[in-house]
């Protein structure tokens, strides 16, 4: 059999960690595969350069995931429900297409216990899926964003939602930074004075920026809170979307090892 080919497309796509993770977990598993990066210019032809790649799979990121939505045959329930699609798996000529960032994401929350109340800080892509699954397994969710546009689909959807000048101080108990304030300056993602108030009073907090210290995450640090960044919640996207792409005839564990490698 022709050795399956996988790929991750994006723009920009050369930071991705993806062919890493998923090429020590194909050579730990010893599957006759190759993962390579692609990077795409115009989403609308994410399905003709599937086809003309000849690829088994793909992972999809920014800015194609709703692209990516667009261009499967089949869409698992979550997938639909998000409008945004970060993992394809070709079966039989079709495309199947799943979200496994929220996932992801759900998981790498939960070894936080004994939380409810949940801040978002940031409306944008990673906020949308992650929210809606959030709000699916029981956890409370508010948003809170620099401006209020991105804020419509949020409370259409039912969550409470506030600008930096309409928030009203509470307390909460995970704080999460899902702007990319701080990915390549040193912006906090609010104003400091909400960052004083609910960090102080949250029981931990995380960042989906991984790979450096954010000035979110030091300031959480500096009032003694535990803290997570985004590095779980890539490795553990990648381990379902690997899931995805070998049939489920790997468990999380058994992904998990190699994969994780990527990281050290
Ligand atoms: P989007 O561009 O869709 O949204 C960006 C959000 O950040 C908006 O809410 C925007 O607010 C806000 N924002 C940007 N700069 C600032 C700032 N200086 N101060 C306050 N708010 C700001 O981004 P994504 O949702 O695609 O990505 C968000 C982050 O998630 C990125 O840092 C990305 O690297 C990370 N990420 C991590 C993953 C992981 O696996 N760990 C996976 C995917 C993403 P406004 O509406 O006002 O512009």
């Amino acid at each position: 059999m022709a050795k399956a080919l996988f790929a991750i497309f994006g723009n920009p796509v050369s930071h991705s960690k993806s062919p890493l993770m998923h090429n020590l977990a194909f050579k730990a598993l010893s599957i006759d595969a190759c993962y390579n990066r692609y990077r795409l210019e115009k989403g609308e032809t994410l399905r003709e350069t599937f086809f003309a790649l000849k690829l088994k799979g793909i992972n999809i990121t920014v800015p194609h995931k709703e692209h990516a939505y667009a261009a499967c045959d089949v869409l698992d329930d979550f997938a639909s429900k998000v409008g945004a699609v970060n993992t394809i798996v070709e079966k039989e000529g079709k495309l199947y297409g799943y979200n496994t960032d929220a996932p992801g994401f759900l998981k790498a929350i939960s070894e936080f216990h004994d939380v409810r109340n949940v801040l978002f800080l940031g409306a944008g892509g990673t906020a949308q899926s992650t929210s809606v699954i959030l709000k699916e397994a029981g956890y409370d969710v508010t948003i809170l964003n620099r401006s209020a546009g991105r804020l419509d689909k949020y409370i259409q959807d039912g969550f409470k939602t506030a600008t930096f000048e309409s928030f009203k101080p509470s307390a909460y108990d995970l704080v999460i930074n899902m702007t990319s304030a701080g990915l390549e300056d040193e912006h906090l993602p609010a104003p400091r004075e909400i960052l004083e108030y609910v960090i102080p009073r949250a029981k931990a907090c995380v960042d989906v920026i991984y790979g450096k210290e954010t000035p979110f995450l030091k300031l959480a640090k500096r009032y003694g809170k535990p803290t997570k960044d985004g590095s779980d919640m890539l490795l553990y996207q990648g381990i379902i979307a690997f899931e995805h792409f070998t049939d489920h005839q790997y468990t999380f564990d058994e992904i998990k090892s190699p994969m994780k490698k990527a990281f050290e």
